[in-house]
């Protein structure tokens, strides 16, 4: 993908804080941190999201994260951490190339975690079966 920025930062034509590397993956530090030590962990190969991905390249890509995120844990001396991906525009994606974020958490640093709603009556059983189907 000749656009893309992580494509870019993979060849090498923009730089990036690397953290880990291996054949298939590529760890950096995000450039605008939600805490010190928020790292991104991406596929070298272009894929735009989660669903994109073949199974090699998750696996590929989430035991490298395991990895990074013990790193990163103890790199920073961060409590503990939260893993997170955004997919696609309205889940707040904004760059098109599959990346899972790394956000080390310290006690009291104030991040907010998202607000859980409540299903309507029956509601979530109808939403159970709709997702069951399509899971066949
Ligand atoms: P997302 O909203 O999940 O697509 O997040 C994209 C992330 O990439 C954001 O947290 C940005 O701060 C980060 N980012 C964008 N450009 C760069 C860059 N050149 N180097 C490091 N991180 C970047
Ligand atoms: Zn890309």
């Amino acid at each position: 993908m000749t656009d893309c920025i992580f494509c870019k930062i993979i060849k090498g034509e923009i730089p990036c804080l690397r953290i880990y590397e291996d054949k298939d993956v590529l760890a950096f530090l995000d450039i605008a941190p939600v805490n010190r030590g928020h790292a991104l962990v991406i596929p070298k190969k272009h894929y735009a999201d989660f669903t994109d991905m073949p199974d090699e390249a998750v696996k590929q890509v989430f035991v490298a994260a395991k990895k990074v995120a013990d790193g990163v844990m103890k790199g920073v001396n961060a409590n503990g951490f939260n893993l997170g991906m955004n997919n696609r525009k309205v889940a707040g994606q904004l760059v098109m190339h599959a990346h899972v974020h790394i956000m080390p958490r310290f006690e009291g640093d104030g991040f907010k975690l998202w607000e859980g709603k409540k299903y309507l009556e029956g509601e979530a059983k109808k939403v159970m079966e709709s997702i069951n189907k399509k899971l066949k």
